[in-house]
C-alpha cells in the first residue's frame, strides 16, 4: 500500500469511528425519537481497544436503546431496527 492509499484508508477509518454521527443521523431522520418532556437513554458499547477513556472514540461501537419490551439497534447508517427483548 502506497502513502496515498494509507492516508486514504486512515481517513476513511477515522470518519467511520465514533458514535455521535450515527446518533445524529438517527435523530435527524426520525428513526430514533424522544418524546418532548421525556428523557431517552442509549447504551454505547465500545470495543475493548477503543480510546474513549483518552477522550476519543476510535471504534464503531454497538448502540442500543431499550424501550419497554423491545430493544432498538442503531446501525452503521443511523437506521434503527427494533427487536423484542428475549
Ligand atoms: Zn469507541
Amino acid at each position: 500500500m502506497n502513502r496515498h492509499a494509507r492516508r486514504a484508508a486512515a481517513a476513511k477509518q477515522k470518519s467511520q469511528a465514533g458514535y455521535r454521527s450515527r446518533l445524529a443521523a438517527a435523530f435527524t431522520s426520525g428513526a430514533l425519537r424522544i418524546e418532548p418532556g421525556t428523557v431517552g437513554h442509549v447504551t454505547v458499547l465500545h470495543d475493548d481497544d477503543c480510546q474513549i477513556d483518552a477522550g476519543r472514540c476510535t471504534c464503531r461501537p454497538d448502540i442500543i436503546r431499550r424501550t419497554g419490551s423491545t430493544v432498538e439497534i442503531i446501525d452503521e447508517e443511523g437506521a434503527v431496527e427494533e427487536r423484542p427483548l428475549s
